[in-house]
């Protein structure tokens, strides 16, 4: 198996071709990587091959790192379910969270992020495949969250967010993104700017780069398969 930073040149590089594929700038798509079940020594390798930005999912896990890696200019971002008793860590810990679906969780990170931080950036997670996901809210609801999150104090809203249901070929994994991409154009439009959408894990990296992806969440193609024995 290759090393980490190969395996993250291959990320930039796929990240790349996507963009030129679309007539885009790949200045414009950021990568994150999704360091969940992988040690320490892991977050290290990518940090010395350039890697910035870092996505975790459990609270204990995702502070522990963020801590322990306190020194070095990381900047670490919430992307899993949130629950109402573990926002504090989160708000205290992490410069972003992807995956705000509820009023009552974004007042509680707002309430709890401390003053000497800069607010907090945040998206509003979207379940734009219905039935089968059960984090996110409902398309419907988009724009009342996004609008009642734009004005807590201590928030900074930046975009939406979705975990669509995996599919196969390009134009079914392209649906789902352009949908969410959707969603923000209507937001935008109402009057709540919105200058993120957060799309794109390693199996579909290039639908969400093609339907306006700018922060791409990549775990398996640069850490490898995860085991959460
Ligand atoms: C685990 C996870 C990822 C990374 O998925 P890979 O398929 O390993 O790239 C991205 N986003 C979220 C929300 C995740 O939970």
């Amino acid at each position: 198996m290759s090393a980490i930073s190969d395996k993250l040149q291959a990320v930039r590089d796929r990240i790349a071709r996507a963009a030129q594929a679309a007539g885009r700038d790949s200045a414009e798509v950021a990568l994150l990587a999704v360091s969940k079940t992988w040690p320490l020594a892991s977050v290290l390798d990518a940090a010395a091959a350039g890697q910035t930005a870092f996505g975790e999912n459990y609270v204990q896990e995702g502070v522990d790192k963020a801590l322990a890696t306190a020194d070095r200019n990381l900047e670490w971002h919430f992307i899993g379910p949130l629950q109402s008793n573990k926002t504090r860590p989160i708000a205290e810990h992490f410069a972003w969270v992807h995956s705000v679906d509820r009023l009552k969780i974004a007042e509680r990170l707002s309430a709890q992020r401390p003053e000497s931080l800069p607010p907090l950036q945040v998206c509003v997670q979207v379940n734009v495949s219905g039935e089968a996901s059960k984090s996110g809210c409902r398309p419907d609801e988009t724009l009342a969250l996004c609008r009642a999150v734009a004005a807590l104090p201590n928030l900074k809203l930046r975009g939406l967010m979705a975990i669509p249901e995996p599919a196969d070929d390009e134009a079914a994994q392209r649906a789902p993104f352009r949908r969410l991409r959707e969603l923000r154009d209507a937001v935008a439009a109402a009057g709540i700017p919105l200058d993120t959408l957060s799309i794109g894990m390693s199996h579909d990296l290039e639908a969400a780069v093609a339907e306006g992806a700018t922060i791409v969440r990549i775990g398996t193609a640069i850490f490898g398969e995860r085991n959460y024995a």
